[in-house]
This record gives structure tokens, sequence and C-alpha cells, in this order.
């Protein structure tokens, strides 16, 4: 057990929601500019709304979160549009434009053209469906809040074949206000205790693209008539778009060579999705959801960044791999702001002697692999960062 200053205790009025139970989404907007998602406009550099409202507001303002958040802000101050939005959405824009490419090339009768295809567009999606719709999710594509909700029933549903209500709802109402809290942001939707951990690490993965609109039908029962068919109507569009251009462009013989096609291209990054997701949380401290530490705390202890990687910097985003821990700090920067406050947010912890956790991919591949019960099938223990209860 870890005893800590009472400091590092939250206080009511730094919650999100007391209770973890999320508002009724129906009739809400996409995103709460005012709430836990995406700021309001003109306010993208300010600290989130825990820290500045309520009666903790006072307490908090020479808060150690306050603190970083003004380097933070300091930095976002001093960037450009493209710094701040415009590199993320050229990434998005040219796998969009690969996409032509690889349709040509899975036309060819050439093995080492058609590969070729198969792997420009494997990638393609992985960049809109993981970075893109985690992206979307957020808010961060645009500044304008109809537009960013365009972008998440784009990316999310016509793309990513899920529902943008459960998605923002599950990522940014869940996961990212209660990161490791148990029983709210705890990452156990990522659990599957009854597949034995080879299955569960490399095979189940596999499934993804399968899995993914078949718990998104599940989804659809809590909600509206009309928002249950949007989202079948919008997956429906995605997933047709593809298949009719696999046989009328790149000219497929069969049905089934074109959804062979699709779930090899679906499902090339869905391994390392499945293992980042679980990597960076799970195994690391859980709180209780009524003595959980402060907002800096709980996502010091509570995250963990991978090292830089070309390939998955690329894919995941920043946000998702290298700069995990910033992201869970400052979840309304872009991947390549995150990328740029690194060095701010790493020294300013490390000064503090505030955990800063960071591991490769390989080691924790191997601890999941000879930790896998514990990790992934029991429940995990509550982390004493709260102190005595
Ligand atoms: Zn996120």
């Amino acid at each position: 057990m870890q005893t800590v200053p009472e400091k590092w205790r939250d206080t009511p009025s730094d919650r999100v929601d007391e209770k973890g139970a999320p508002a009724p989404w129906e009739g809400q907007t996409l995103f709460q500019r005012n709430g836990t998602g995406a700021p309001a406009k003109g306010a993208s550099d300010a600290a989130s709304p825990e820290e500045v409202s309520g009666k903790g507001a006072e307490a908090e303002r020479e808060s150690l979160m306050m603190e970083l958040t003004r380097l933070v802000q300091r930095t976002v101050k001093e960037s450009s549009w493209w710094e701040r939005r415009g590199i993320d959405c050229a990434i998005l824009a040219a796998a969009f434009l690969t996409l032509p490419v690889a349709f040509y090339l899975l036309s060819s009768s050439q093995v080492l053209l058609f590969a070729l295809g198969m792997l420009v567009m494997g990638v393609a999606h992985g960049i809109i469906t993981i970075k893109g719709t985690h992206l979307a999710s957020h808010g961060s594509l645009s500044e304008s809040q109809a537009w960013g909700e365009f972008w998440a029933v784009f990316f999310i549903e016509v793309c990513g074949s899920f529902t943008a209500r459960t998605g923002v709802q599950a990522h940014i109402k869940m996961h990212h206000a209660h990161t490791n809290v148990i029983g709210l942001g705890d990452s156990s939707t990522w659990k599957a205790p009854f597949l034995p951990r080879s299955i569960y690490l490399f095979i189940a993965p596999l499934a993804m693209p399968i899995m993914t609109p078949l718990v998104a039908l599940g989804q659809l029962k809590d909600h509206s008539l009309a928002l249950a068919l949007r989202t079948v109507l919008m997956v429906a569009l995605g997933v047709y778009s593809q298949y009719w251009l696999l046989l009328h462009v790149s000219g497929f013989q069969s049905p089934a060579s074109a959804l062979l096609c699709m779930l090899v291209c679906r499902a090339m990054f869905s391994m390392p999705y499945i293992h980042v997701n679980i990597f960076q949380h799970i195994g690391l401290p859980m709180f209780s959801p009524t003595r959980r530490p402060k907002r800096i705390y709980q996502m010091t202890h509570g995250v963990l960044n991978l090292p830089r990687n070309p390939l998955l910097d690329w894919i995941f985003g920043h946000s998702l791999i290298n700069c995990h821990v910033e992201h869970h700090l400052f979840p309304f920067l872009s991947d390549n702001m995150c990328l740029k406050v690194k060095p701010i947010v790493s020294k300013y912890l490390k000064e503090r002697e505030l955990p800063y956790q960071e591991d490769s991919y390989v080691s924790r591949l191997r601890l999941f692999f000879h930790r896998y019960q514990e990790f992934m099938v029991y429940a995990p223990p509550i982390t004493e960062l709260v102190g005595v209860q």
C-alpha cells in the first residue's frame, strides 16, 4: 500500500461525474464543448473543466496541474494552425488519397503489385480508422462543433463501422474521464477472460473487422430509432462502398474474394490495436471511484507511453503511442501537438518526481503474456494511492 499526501487526493469538486453515471445521451449533441469532451472554441488551451469549475477552483488554481497547463497553454498559443491541426489533417487526407492507388494495384495480376495494393489499403484503412476515429472522437479535427460531429459520424460510423454515440461515450465520457477508476474507466471492456492468452493476444484480434459492426448492432437498442437507422445506413455505406469498388474498380471476380480482401486489409493492424489499448493502462495502478487521486496523479500513475515507432506513430497517432500520457493530461490536443508538448510534460513531471511511465512494446507484450491471468482474467487490485480509506 502506498500512502500519499492529502493534496494528492481528489476532492468532489474535481470530479467529472462523482457517480460515474454518464448523462443520458438522447437530445444531446455528440460533443459537450463545456464538458469532458473537446473544449469550447477559443478555450482549446485552457485547463479541463474539472480544474477550473466549481468550488474547488480556487484551491486548484495553483495546483501542479494548473502550472503544467499554463506551460502547455503557452506552447499551444505559439503554435500555428498547421502545427495544431494541419499536420494531422494532412496525414488523414494522404491516407484517403492513397486509396485510388490501392484499388488500382489490387486490380493487378502480378503477385507483388497485388500484395502492395493490400499493404497500401491496409495502412490507409489503419490510419483512417485508428488515428482518424480517435481524433474525431475527441472533436480534434475541427474547431467547429457541427463539423466535429460530422467528422465523428464519418470516421467512426462510415469508416470504422461502429456507432459514433457509443464510441464517443465509451472513449471520452468513460475512458478519459475515469481513467483506471475501477468499474468505470478500468479498461475491463477489453478483457475476454474466457479466451486463452495466445488466442486473445494473437488470434482473436483478427476477428475485429467482423466483431466491430456486430457489437455496434448490439448497441443500437439503446439508441433512438432515428439514430439507430442513421448508424446502420452509415456503416452499410462504408462497408458496401469498399466492396463495390473492389468488384468494379479492382475487378475482383467473386464476392467471396472481395470480402476476404476486405477482411485482410481491415484486420492488418487490429492486433497492435488491441495490444496498445491494454498495454498502456492495464497492470498500472487502479483507483477506487470514491477515493481517487487528483487528475495529475491519476493520469501519471495510470497511463504509460510506448516508445516512438514510425509505423505506429503514423497509423495510430502519437496520442495513442508515444504521447499517451500527454494525451490523457490534455485530451484536446492533436497528435502533433502532443508530440510538441511531450518534452515540456516529461521534464515537468520528472522534475517534480511524478511518474512518467514508459516501456517498450516487446517488454509489455512479454509482461502480458507471462502475467495474463493476473492482468486480463482476475479483477485488478485497487492501488492505495488514495491513501487509507
Ligand atoms: Zn483519447
